[in-house]
């Protein structure tokens, strides 16, 4: 039988919710380890890049010398799931970074960062969300982004009912402008592991 025990899933660790995806992706069974070095990347067979602040992620990523081994595995095909700040780096392209800043990319979409502007800083809201049946994810939104365009691969995962596009998949590559890891809900991160799954075997 084939189990997510033994997945080896990294987060990528220099700053947000770090802890909250550690704690979602061990309690599916998954091996959950931090990851700061390439030698840590290097042994992970997936990635999740936490919400937090997706431009001093990025600093950090280049300060660390992680930059070029993240986007030499996701070259190479390894998943990747990014929620909020995790998912405007995995995008191609961004609108609103702050001077200077640099995305990871992979996904061919375009996003917006802090989307909602200053007077929405963060809301909840049910959503539809097809590819994981009943019940609606309830999902929490802390100064998100959205993703504005979409290339042709990109499978769209859910819209809120103003069909602004908040969760997206394409090939080894999930991304959504909402936190499942702070709410309690798992099935993101059971589609991400098996993800992880049907790449490693
Ligand atoms: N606004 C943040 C950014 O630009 C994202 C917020 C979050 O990850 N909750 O990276």
């Amino acid at each position: 039988m084939v189990t997510t025990s033994r997945l080896r899933v990294g987060v990528l660790a220099l700053q947000g919710d770090v802890r909250e995806h550690v704690r979602v992706l061990a309690d599916r069974g998954a091996e959950a380890s931090l990851v700061r070095r390439p030698a840590e990347l290097a042994g992970v067979d997936g990635l999740v890049i936490p919400g937090g602040e997706s431009s001093v992620i990025d600093k950090l990523s280049r300060a660390f010398g992680m930059r070029t081994p993240i986007q030499d595995a996701i070259s190479a095909g390894m998943p990747m799931y990014g929620t909020c700040a995790g998912l405007i780096l995995l995008a191609d392209r961004i609108t609103d970074g702050i001077e200077g800043q640099q995305t990871f990319g992979g996904l061919d979409a375009t996003v917006r960062r802090n989307a909602f502007g200053t007077q929405v800083d963060s809301f909840e809201v049910d959503l539809d969300v097809p590819v994981l049946g009943e019940p609606p994810v309830h999902a929490v939104f802390i100064r998100a982004p959205l993703v504005e365009s979409v290339g042709p691969g990109v499978e769209i995962l859910s819209r809120l009912a103003d069909h602004r596009i908040v969760a997206v998949r394409q090939g080894p590559l999930l991304g959504t402008a909402f936190h499942p890891e702070v709410t309690g809900e798992h099935r993101f991160h059971e589609m991400f592991l098996d993800m992880v799954r049907d790449r490693s075997v």
